[in-house]
């Protein structure tokens, strides 16, 4: 590093990304101060409203792996194989994710990882961990950050440079930078909410638990991810609105005749399924873009608090995991802290946008298209072509979840060539073999490069 050894840093929010960055730059022999808003999670029980669990995949673990913490986080992981689809008829049907033995993405706790995390960055001698400390504003005019001491009951300040904010989706550094007009943001919401529902361990046998559940029903769905204690956390995806959404639930006989009619084999999993709704939050989703992530070299949004995403790929603690490797990689040839987040930006702005919108796409492709044999078939030629050219056609999919190498802004621009490729053979028919068809030759040697000669990451 060319930052000088002890230089000291304030991170906002040791969440996911707050508590790995801290001790990602702990490690580079930086001074990290984290500040949190939260009381101490390893001595009080974890706050309701947050998703229960989350998909790891690879790219998050390949953070992890750089901090030196993957081994302790390994016993919190439940590997998931695939997608078992639940018709309405109450058959189900496995679609695997990917087609090698490693190609598993797994489920985690929220809470547990946090907790290891946060574990792992107070051992760090050069981490200093404050809890119940909530961030009220920066101020780079001043150059002060405003905290509440949730303690003390005062109010406090400590000087603003340098800051990374990865206070989340909600980041109140984002909004005081936005209120003086220091950063751009526009926050997109969807008219769809969730509600998460515990299927308790003493049903939870009834459910293969090495997979990720899903009952896609066009327009909505539920899905569920085992825990390491034998539940599964279910989701419901709906839209806030409408004949069929969650205003329409109104009372235990509608909630209770909605999943009997939509989700009949996962009713019996749900014995307090009226309670559980009534008591339940319901969150909302939607994407956040913001410009520019920093302001000098005062303070760098990172994480949801620079680019939260909806959930549907299961990637926004994966990118913000990334986010963290990234910074950590950038350090070590950087001079100051502004020219540090502004090649952070530059790196990782192109990747998370393309990651915002897959995501999207991914709801669509959730709650509908894998029910519908087109995409079933093209799915299976997508693997096909794969297994025959694996050095220049790897399904989208797989791209995202199993392949860190390739940027998410990759992913993207050949995934849509992809498609458009599968679509072209799939009209000229022939199911799987049509991968070893000399059209598919032809075509795939003409659009798609090699993997391999995609241009190097910035820094690793
Ligand atoms: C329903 C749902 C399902 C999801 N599923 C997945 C998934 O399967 N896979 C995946 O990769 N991602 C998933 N995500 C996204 C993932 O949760 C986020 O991308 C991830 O948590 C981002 O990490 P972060 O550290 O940036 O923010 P957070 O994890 O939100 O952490 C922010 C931290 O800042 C603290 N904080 C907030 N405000 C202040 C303040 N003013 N002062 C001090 N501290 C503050 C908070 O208490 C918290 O500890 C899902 C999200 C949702 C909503």
């Amino acid at each position: 590093m060319r930052l000088p050894a002890g230089a000291r840093i304030n991170i906002v929010g040791a969440g996911l990304a707050g508590a790995l960055l801290a001790l990602l730059l702990a490690r580079r022999g930086l001074a990290v101060a984290l500040y949190e808003r939260r009381a101490d999670p390893r001595q009080a029980r974890p706050e309701r409203g947050r998703s229960i669990n989350l998909a790891l995949a690879a790219r998050g673990m390949r953070a992890l792996e750089r901090a030196g913490v993957l081994e302790t986080v390994r016993p919190l992981l439940i590997p998931m194989r695939g997608r078992m689809v639940h018709d309405r008829g109450g058959a189900v049907a496995l679609q695997p994710y990917g087609q090698r033995e490693h190609e598993v993405i797994y489920s985690v706790g929220r809470a547990d990882l946090n907790r290891v995390l946060i574990e792992a960055a107070a051992q760090h001698g050069n981490v200093s961990v404050h809890f119940n400390q909530q961030c009220l504003r920066a101020d780079p005019g001043t150059g002060h950050l405003s905290f509440h001491d949730g303690v003390s009951g005062g109010e406090y300040q400590l000087p603003l440079a340098p800051t990374v904010a990865t206070d989340g989706a909600g980041s109140a550094i984002r909004a005081s930078l936005a209120a003086a007009q220091l950063v751009g943001v526009r926050e997109e919401w969807l008219d769809h909410d969730y509600k998460e529902l515990t299927i308790p361990a003493s049903a939870g046998g009834a459910l293969e638990r090495h997979a990720l559940h899903i009952w896609p029903r066009g327009g909505f769905m539920l899905i569920a991810l085992p825990n390491t204690d034998g539940s599964f956390t279910a989701t419901l995806f709906l839209a806030r609105e409408g004949p069929r959404s969650f205003a329409a639930l109104t009372s235990a006989e509608t909630v209770r005749e909605f999943f009997a009619r939509e989700f009949a084999d996962a009713l019996p999993l749900l014995p307090d399924l009226a309670a559980q709704f009534a008591a339940n939050p319901q969150g909302q989703l939607g994407t956040v873009y913001t410009v520019p992530w920093h302001v000098r070299g005062e303070v760098l949004l990172l994480g949801d608090a620079a680019h939260a995403i909806v959930p549907f790929h299961g990637q926004g603690m994966n990118a913000a995991f990334e986010d963290c490797a990234e910074l950590d990689a950038l350090l070590a040839a950087s001079d100051d802290w502004q020219e540090l987040f502004a090649r952070f930006e530059q790196s990782r702005r192109p990747n998370t946008t393309a990651i915002a919108h897959m995501a999207l796409e991914n709801y669509l492709e959730m709650r509908d298209a894998v029910l519908d044999a087109g995409f079933v078939r093209r799915k299976a030629l997508a693997m096909a072509l794969e297994r025959r050219f694996p050095e220049r056609f790897i399904p989208r999919y797989s791209m995202v979840m199993f392949h860190p190498e390739i940027p998410y802004a990759d992913a993207e621009r050949r995934g849509s060539l992809q498609e458009q490729l599968l679509h072209e053979l799939d009209r000229a028919g022939g199911g799987d073999a049509a991968a070893d068809s000399p059209l598919a030759e032809r075509l795939i040697r003409e659009r798609l490069a090699p993997i391999g000669a995609l241009a190097p990451r910035a820094a690793n």
